[in-house]
């Protein structure tokens, strides 16, 4: 049975204090408690200080482009169905270059766990507005404060039929690594926002700034993770500062499991035969 140890690898990178520590600490707290080995789970990141996810989560990792996780996890997914895979990245990386691919994850369907670091600023480049940094926000691109609206993560899941939606924040790991072992536990495509915050680059949207404003809807008995238009409308009347299981349809049929054929005749099948066949015969 793998123990935390087991998904240690080297020391992070990241600042001390950043809130990426307590989203890959959840993330190993969840495959530890649903008994899953290192070599049964692969992170797949883009790029940015997010994109560390694949090298200091102890499970397989592969750090893709930026913007390109989702696809890649997809693949990696669709190639070797046992296998739990994560997507993993920051606000800049999956809602700014990765955007196209988010959309289509959502009506797609591939049964795999997206976590976005979202701490609402480019972190890796020194502190440039992000596409879910607030209006009035300054920050080295935005001087004078940011005039665009942000992206709204969990409105757009919500909108576009996404079967799991989630948020967490990084000052309440034992509250993400429950909605991270449900999120691995969804069949189909599962989207969890995790608001982790950037110490360094981003002095507004801090762990104080979450403490005091996020509002738990998992305490709430009155809230129904099932209604998708009572969520669409909690969410967007707590301007999106809310934290636990928004939304889950648990009848949602996964892409494999649409796909005729899959995975015995489906062309991911055989390509991943092919592969397969090339490394035994290296070996
Ligand atoms: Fe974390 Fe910000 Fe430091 Fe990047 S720059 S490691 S996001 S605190
Ligand atoms: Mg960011």
């Amino acid at each position: 049975m793998a123990t935390m140890l087991d998904y240690q690898t080297e020391r992070a990178t990241w600042c001390p204090g950043c809130g990426d520590f307590g989203v890959l600490n959840a993330m190993q707290k969840a495959c530890v408690n649903l008994g899953l080995e290192p070599e049964q789970v692969v992170v797949v990141s883009g790029i940015g200080c997010s994109g560390k996810m694949s090298q200091h989560f102890g499970g397989y990792g592969l750090h893709s482009l930026h913007g390109r996780s989702i696809p890649t996890a997809q693949a990696v997914k669709l190639a070797n169905k046992d296998l739990v895979v994560f997507a993993a990245g920051g606000d800049g990386d999956g809602f700014g270059i990765g955007m196209g691919h988010f959309i289509h994850a959502m009506r797609r369907n591939v049964d795999i766990t997206y976590i976005v670091m979202d701490n609402h600023i480019y972190g890796l480049t020194t502190g440039q507005a992000s596409p879910t940094s607030d209006v009035g926000s300054k920050t080295k691109t935005s001087p004078q404060g940011t005039v665009e609206q942000p992206i709204l993560p969990l409105q757009l899941a919500l909108a576009q039929n996404c079967g799991f939606v989630a948020q967490g924040f990084s000052g309440n790991v034992k509250q993400l690594v429950n909605l991270i072992e449900k999120a691995i536990q969804h069949k189909g495509f599962s989207f969890v926002n995790v608001f982790s915050p950037c110490v360094t680059f981003n002095k507004v949207n801090t762990y104080d700034f979450y403490k005091a404003h996020l509002v738990d809807l998992d305490q709430d008995p009155d809230y129904d993770p099932h209604d998708r238009v009572a969520a669409l409308r909690r969410v967007a009347e707590a301007n999106n500062l809310v934290t636990g299981l928004i939304y889950e349809d648990p009848d949602r049929p996964s892409f494999e499991e649409s796909l005729p054929g899959y995975p015995d005749d489906a062309i991911v099948s055989r390509d991943w035969t092919l592969r397969q066949e090339d490394y035994d015969a290296i070996l």
